[in-house]
Order: C-alpha cells, then sequence, then structure tokens
C-alpha cells in the first residue's frame, strides 16, 4: 500500500533535531539524520540536567523539549555523568579561554558579566567575539548574551554579559 503524503509523526529526536538546525550542541557540527543512531556520529539526543529544573521551575517557555539538546552519539553526556566541554575553534587566537559550559551555566542562572579570553591583538578579539555570539545563540537559545573588548595591560580582554530584567 502506498503511504505517501500520509501525516508523519515526528519522533522525539526528529523533533529536537529540527530545533537544533541538526547541528551538534557540543561539537557544533552538523549532524546527519540518515547516519544510524548506533554509529558516533549518528544522532542522539542528550539532556541538560540544569536547564531540566529550569524547565521545571516553568522557564522552559512551555517547550517540553526545553532541556534536551541534538548531539553526536559520540558527544553526547549520557544524561549528565559526563560534563559536557565545548570546544574553542584552533583559528582563533587566545589565552586562558574559559570553559564555555560553565560561563553558559553561570550567565543563565545568575546573569552578570564574565571576562571569558584575551587576545594579542583588537582583530583577534574582534574575531572571537565573533565567534561566541554566534556560538551561545545555539548554546544557551533564548538567552541574550552581549559581548564587549576590553583593552588592558598591551591585551584585549573578551568579556560576556547578559543582562538580568527583574
Ligand atoms: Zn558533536
Amino acid at each position: 500500500m502506498h503511504v505517501d503524503g500520509s501525516p508523519h509523526k515526528m519522533s522525539r529526536l526528529e523533533e529536537v533535531g529540527e530545533r537544533d538546525g541538526w547541528r551538534c550542541w557540543i561539537c557544533d557540527e552538523v549532524v546527519d539524520p540518515k547516519i544510524s543512531s548506533n554509529d558516533r556520529r549518528g544522532p542522539s539526543v542528550d539532556s541538560l540536567a540544569s536547564d531540566t529544573k529550569n524547565a521545571k521551575k516553568g522557564r522552559g517557555k512551555g517547550d517540553s523539549a526545553a532541556g534536551e539538546r541534538l548531539a553526536h552519539l559520540g558527544c553526547n553526556t549520557k544524561k549528565g555523568a559526563i560534563k559536557a566541554v565545548i570546544p574553542w575553534p584552533s583559528r582563533l587566537f587566545v589565552v586562558d579561554p574559559a570553559p564555555l559550559m560553565g560561563v553558559a551555566d553561570r550567565l543563565q542562572r545568575k546573569g552578570g558579566r564574565e571576562v571569558v579570553a584575551r587576545c594579542p591583538s583588537r582583530s583577534d578579539a574582534d574575531e572571537t567575539t565573533k565567534w561566541l555570539l554566534d556560538r551561545f545563540s545555539r548554546l544557551s537559545p533564548g538567552l541574550e548574551v552581549s559581548a564587549a573588548v576590553e583593552p588592558g595591560g598591551g591585551q584585549f580582554m573578551v568579556a560576556l554579559s547578559v543582562e538580568r530584567r527583574p
């Protein structure tokens, strides 16, 4: 029998994958939905413990999948057993890059401002700022992160901040 055109019920994975644009939330690379979910490069649903708590407090904007993110099976943090490490791209010239998962966590919980890296030149700092804002738009969707570059001690500090409106 021909079933083309019949309404297709989306699986959890498809739902989370569509929402995250088929990009892994940890390594930021494309996830191919056609690769077997038993393959390390295949798709899987990761869950964030802290986000799940926020969702329960009603801050998940009514999205039941708020605490769930698309990840490669090989990148998946196995239900929070492993702390996610968000890699910085090697093309960026940064000194003392901060662990971004911790930064995202704190900005989400408390807002405020954090210096996340130091760069030797203004153009490196600008590149870093551009990458960070783009990265955080997927890492912490819905969080309004702004970035600032501040010269100091012959270097350029890159800071991220989130303003909390009561
Ligand atoms: Zn990945």
